[in-house]
């Protein structure tokens, strides 16, 4: 696993950013912020560009009708259907390091 360091979040940020170029939701081009699937604190995907989305800022933390901090449940389940694997991969790793926010969300689905 690789260590803490200040340039590895804005490598990672720069990255994800390349990649995605718009927000994922609405494909706007500006107010653009980086979201973490399963969060930050995990430590081990962290930096893994599999968990990383461009966002604008309402569809990450404003919208209250549809936003990746605000309506978490329906986030994540949008995020199943449009990247199966992405989120098959992350199930797949995320208990390395226990995230209990996301097993909630996992429990009130059913
Ligand atoms: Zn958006």
């Amino acid at each position: 696993m690789s260590k803490d360091n200040p340039g590895q979040e804005g490598r990672f940020k720069l990255a994800v950013k390349k990649r995605d170029v718009v927000c994922q939701v609405c494909f706007k081009a500006d107010n653009l912020e980086v979201h973490h699937i399963v969060t930050r604190n995990n430590k081990f995907l962290k930096y893994d560009m599999n968990n990383g989305i461009l966002l604008c800022a309402d569809h990450h933390v404003y919208s209250p009708v549809f936003s990746a901090h605000r309506t978490v449940r329906l986030f994540l389940d949008w995020f199943e259907n449009r990247y199966p694997e992405r989120w098959e991969y992350l199930q797949r790793h995320k208990n390395k390091v226990f995230h209990k926010e996301l097993e909630v969300q996992k429990v009130n689905k059913k």
